[in-house]
């Protein structure tokens, strides 16, 4: 009866959506993880929720047409939100997005006519890594995801540890500085304002354009937000100084906040993804890893983590969404 059932699974398919402020990324994917097809288009979140889910399903559809299936014959999607997502799938608050308490998986589902799961877009990437990723094996995954923002999860034994509201893990906002610099959440002094794109394009807008040092990222207009991780990872190996100095303090930042996880949590495994991460590679890693070595307590439970570097990238999302959405499949077909 197993056999079978693992058997009949083997064949489905699955559809994620990585929900981002700027893009969104679908996959089609079987349930071992096996990738058949992905999409992307521009979220346009400016235009409103129904507009952004619009476009949900169009880049869904345009990833099943390439796996050459359709929406309909998904046994179930999952999709990624920046946003604290509640289990029954409620956006509360996506501040990149506009959006307050949207109900994204109820809506979804009657959209596609499929089951739908959501969930928070780090808390997925977390469980993506550690169902088919760089987290697999690990008995406690520890995800940090540096892109625009600063997200991360906590995977334990296989399940997402999300506190009793169900909307803990917020890695990217712990205090990390007394009375430190204004974070987009209001506190100050959050890992965030330190170790995430946006911070670190207001330090170069500092350093270049305030106080005039050279630097071959000298941008027109002083737009440094718009800087893409590529261009930084570039100016960063060709050794511009300005630049150094700012990805070495944000990796130095973000490798004090992976030390507080392990001193708290004893993860055997802490993985690193996200734009800036995909752009840096092993390198960026390494930096985190020494600060976080120097800031870890007892020093000996640094010996038993493994920080490592994203092994699904721009997939991570999708797929732990996917990893998610399996489950409520497989809990609804229990119960039938
Ligand atoms: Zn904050």
């Amino acid at each position: 009866m197993m056999e079978r059932q693992r058997a009949g699974r083997g064949g489905m398919l699955f559809g994620g959506v990585d929900i981002g402020g700027t893009k969104l990324h679908a996959v089609v994917a079987r349930a071992n993880g096996t990738l058949l097809a992905r999409a992307r288009k521009k979220t346009k979140a400016s235009r409103g929720v129904d507009a952004v889910l619009d476009r949900v399903q169009d880049v869904l559809e345009e990833a099943c047409d390439l796996a050459r299936t359709t929406v309909r014959r998904l046994a179930a999607v999952g999709v990624g939100a920046p946003s604290a997502v509640t289990e029954d799938g409620v956006a509360v608050n996506a501040p990149n997005m506009g959006w307050r308490n949207v109900p994204l998986a109820a809506t979804l589902r009657r959209r596609l006519g499929r089951p739908v799961a959501a969930l928070n877009d780090c808390d997925a990437g977390t469980l993506g890594e550690a169902v088919f990723g760089a987290g697999r094996g690990a008995g406690t995954l520890v995800g940090f995801f540096m892109g625009t923002g600063l997200g991360g999860g906590i995977v334990r034994r296989g399940e997402l540890i999300r506190g009793e509201n169900g909307i803990a893990a917020e890695l990217g906002h712990q205090i990390v500085a007394a009375n430190g610099r204004l974070c987009g959440c209001g506190h100050r002094g959050c890992l965030e304002a330190y170790a995430s794109k946006t911070a670190m394009a207001r330090r170069l807008a500092r350093e270049i354009g305030e106080k005039g040092r050279r630097s071959r990222l000298e941008v027109d207009g002083g737009d440094y937000a718009s800087i893409g991780s590529s261009l930084l990872a570039r100016a960063y190996r060709a050794g511009d100084p300005v630049v150094r100095e700012v990805v070495d303090e944000a990796a130095w930042y973000l490798g004090l906040g992976v030390a507080n996880l392990i001193t708290l949590l004893g993860p055997d495994r802490v993985v690193l993804g996200g734009g800036v991460f995909e752009a840096f590679g092993p390198r960026l890693v390494a930096r985190v890893r020494k600060s976080a070595r120097a800031h870890t307590f007892p020093p000996a439970s640094f010996d038993d983590t493994r920080i490592v570097l994203s092994q699904l990238g721009d997939d991570a999302v999708a797929l732990g969404a996917i990893a998610y959405a399996m489950r409520g499949e497989t809990r609804q077909a229990g119960g039938r």
